[in-house]
């Protein structure tokens, strides 16, 4: 709901938004990306939830892969958690969404920032690494060597401890670059 009555239409996939603020207390941050590199991800079996939006359309609705309605954002904040009651954060951090893009939901500003950059890196590297073992060997042989369960704990850990590094310079950038900035 606008704050001002006047206010022009928001973007249409404001619910999005709206939909995981409200089932998510503890979250208070939210990046929607379309970053072409991880949108191939839906078709790879990863622990990342994929979010298909065509299994929630109704059947007068248009079908263009945005989530125009309620009842479309709450199927989409569904996915990040297989839980349905006692929620105050998410379960996954990212979900796919088919087609369209990713979506994070860390606790903080700097770490969504931090986790939105590193889904789209990772997508690349993984891509990179998918294309370089595909060269070398026969495909049915291509296998990534994923980080181990411990190792994600840890690299999570440490991410959240050092997402403030690059926080100062992204936010100069924005600062400096118009419309946000100063001329
Ligand atoms: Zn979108």
């Amino acid at each position: 709901m606008p704050l001002e009555a006047n206010a022009p239409p928001g973007y249409i996939e404001r619910y999005i938004h709206s939909e995981i603020y409200k089932m998510y207390p503890a979250v208070n941050s939210i990046v929607h990306s379309h970053a072409s590199a991880a949108v191939p991800y839906r078709i790879l079996d990863t622990s990342t939830p994929v979010y298909d939006v065509a299994e929630h359309y109704q059947p007068d609705e248009i079908r263009d892969l945005l989530i125009r309605s309620v009842p479309l954002g709450q199927a989409l904040a569904s996915s990040f958690s297989k839980r349905h009651s006692g929620l105050t954060g998410p379960d996954h951090a990212v979900v796919f969404m088919r087609g369209h893009g990713s979506r994070v939901v860390p606790s903080s500003i700097e770490d969504c920032i931090f986790r939105a950059n590193y889904t789209k890196e990772n997508a690349l590297i993984q891509t990179t690494s998918l294309g370089l073992r595909n060269a070398y060997h026969n495909f049915d042989e291509a296998q990534i060597q994923h980080l181990h369960y411990d190792e994600i704990e840890g690299t999570k850990t440490m991410g959240e401890a050092t997402c403030h590094r690059p926080w100062g310079l992204q936010l100069r950038g924005v600062e400096d670059a118009t419309p946000y900035g100063k001329e």
